[in-house]
């Protein structure tokens, strides 16, 4: 019954929009996660939910403790407690090439690219679940896939490791870091490579190249006051409050152990039900004051 202003900046979804298939999520045995994120906003308008697309420039803390969140459109929102699921943005590899080719062969979706590389050789960097689950899954249009790991062992689930290794169009290649992303002005050709034991350089030519070495979180609206961890996660106590009264944060951006889309809905169930426990403590704190 409270009421709740959604401001998103793109489609409702975030990364789901960038998860092909999700068989991690209770109810749904495989669930693609566009259709995930479509059902999740039409569950929360159906609830009352006020989605707007507008894009967050500021938080400000007002002196009576609620906040006043600006957006691009120059909007203003009044109100006593923000819940911030900002998520995070993929990271980059910082190597050369890799901003010249963006587009033109370099990727960090591999659902939003993969059907351009049918029959091609490509590469995916990385070895947590995005990039050994999207190596999977980019198969299914490339002729071969070259999953490349600066180890020598994945950090990814187990079920998606199995199912890489027995994809016989997966070819992983451990221990090796990318130095550069070559080719011509019409795109990518080669990436050259260095073996972290051997110091072994060589060239690997594909026409893709999908990077997933993890995310940063889009916590810096309110990173200068808020206490985070050294990557910038939000800290939260058990109620999903951060260290401002009333500011609270829930999903990626959150310091915590995993990042996934269940751990995320408890986070946003936790903070929902606090928010909610913090209006009540606070309205009768401000009865009790005019008393
Ligand atoms: P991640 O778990 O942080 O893994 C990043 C990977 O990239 C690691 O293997 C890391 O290597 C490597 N890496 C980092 N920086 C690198 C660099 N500069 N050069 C080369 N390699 C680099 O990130 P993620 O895979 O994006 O996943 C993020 C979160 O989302 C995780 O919590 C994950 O569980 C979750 N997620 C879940 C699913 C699923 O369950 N289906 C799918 C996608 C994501 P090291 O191992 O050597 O550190």
């Amino acid at each position: 019954m409270l009421k709740t202003v959604v401001l998103e900046r793109g489609i409702p979804g975030g990364e789901l929009l960038n998860t092909e298939k999700v068989e991690d999520y209770p109810g749904f045995i495989s669930i693609l996660g566009p259709d995930l994120a479509a059902k999740m906003t039409e569950h929360a308008q159906a609830f009352g939910a006020d989605i707007r697309m507008e894009n967050v420039e500021g938080i400000h803390r007002l002196s009576d403790g609620s906040f006043r969140v600006v957006t691009s459109t120059e909007a203003e929102y009044l109100a006593p407690t923000v819940i911030l699921t900002a998520g995070g943005t993929p990271t980059k590899l910082g190597v050369p090439g890799e901003l010249e080719y963006a587009g033109k062969g370099v990727s960090y979706c591999a659902v939003c690219d993969g059907a351009f590389f049918k029959g091609e050789r490509l590469a995916v960097i990385g070895g947590g679940d995005a990039a050994v689950e999207e190596a999977d899954y980019l198969t299914r249009y490339a002729s071969r896939v070259f999953l490349i790991h600066r180890r020598d062992e994945f950090r990814a689930s187990k079920l998606l490791q199995e199912r890489a290794f027995q994809n016989p169009k997966i070819e992983v290649i451990w221990n090796t870091r990318v130095l550069e992303l070559a080719g011509t002005p019409a795109g990518l050709k080669h990436l050259d490579l260095e073996n972290t034991v051997t110091g072994a350089r060589s060239q690997l030519e594909v026409s893709g190249c999908f990077i997933f070495i993890g995310f940063k979180p889009n916590s810096w609206l309110v990173r200068d006051h808020v206490a985070h961890d050294a990557s910038g996660y939000l800290m939260t106590d058990d109620r999903m409050m951060t260290s401002i009264p009333g500011l609270f944060a829930a999903g990626d951006l959150r310091a915590q152990l995993t990042r996934q889309v269940t751990t995320a809905v408890g986070d946003a169930t936790t903070a929902a039900i606090a928010v909610e426990k913090y209006l009540a403590d606070r309205k009768s704190r401000v009865t009790a004051g005019a008393a």
